[in-house]
């Protein structure tokens, strides 16, 4: 009996979350009518008047692959905006004479910088906490002190989902949340990677709490521009013979005409 309960249990632990291969295509997820039911965010009410909005980015591109169009959004709407860049990237292109740690770390801020202008946002607050890329969770309670020394109380963060899959997403969430948490802000939590290594319906997602924000053709058009600023990514590697980190499958998953946000 209690051997079957744990066999059981064992046969029904959900698979772990891999990013591996091509993912899940773009054409899969179009095809599930759940993404279309899923209910729209009400804005005025996620993000009160007055409010300032922290984005809190993993890495240079999370910010425009996962939020772009909210973040263009609200800067339309003259809401008060924060970036937080954890990691400056450095650890995108492993052994490549091409883009070596030290220039990776100077050009892919350089990116954010050119992405946030093509979003048209301007005047956004700009705070990088240089944590290595690659070791978020190491430096996980050190990111949680200094995002919650930031964070006000009347502030919305948004960030990568504590669960999508990538170890860096993971701990930026996790110490966003608990930061959160210490100063009574809100947090929503953002997919990036879990639309790589999850399908539609998926138990292991909190569809529950996810919520549309459709986005206006100028929007998409101005999130694909912005995600092309990412050079860095969107480039195969002759130095190394690697493809580019940022191949048109992913991008079509990250550039649809909405985003979802778990609220
Ligand atoms: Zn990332």
């Amino acid at each position: 009996m209690i051997s079957g309960n744990h066999s059981a249990t064992l046969s029904e632990a959900p698979p772990p979350r891999v990013i591996a291969g091509e993912g899940t295509p773009e054409s899969e997820w179009r095809n599930w009518d759940g993404l279309d039911s899923l209910p729209d965010v009400d804005l005025d009410v996620l993000i009160p008047p007055g409010s300032r909005v922290m984005f809190v980015a993993p890495h240079p591109d999370d910010e425009v692959l996962g939020m772009g169009g909210l973040m263009a959004l609200l800067a339309q709407r003259h809401h008060r905006l924060a970036l937080v860049a954890v990691t400056d990237g450095d650890a995108s292109h492993r052994d490549s004479a091409k883009w070596p740690a030290d220039r990776l770390r100077t050009e892919r801020p350089r990116e954010t910088l050119e992405a946030l202008r093509r979003l048209g946002m301007h005047g956004v607050q700009l705070i990088r906490m240089h944590i290595g890329d690659g070791g978020v969770a190491n430096a996980e309670e050190d990111l949680r002190q200094s995002l919650a020394a930031i964070i006000g109380p009347t502030d919305v963060v948004i960030t990568t989902w504590s669960h999508d899959g990538h170890p860096d997403h993971e701990a930026t969430g996790r110490a966003a949340d608990h930061a959160c948490i210490a100063r009574g802000a809100t947090l929503v939590e953002v997919p990036v990677w879990m639309w790589h290594w999850s399908h539609p319906g998926d138990v292991r997602v909190p569809w529950k709490r996810a919520r549309r924000l459709v986005l206006d053709a100028p929007l998409v058009e101005a999130k694909r521009h912005a995600a092309h600023a990412f050079v860095s990514q969107l480039e195969d590697d002759p130095s190394t013979g690697r493809p580019a980190i940022l191949p048109p499958f992913v991008l079509d998953r990250l550039l649809r005409s909405f985003e979802v946000l778990f609220v």
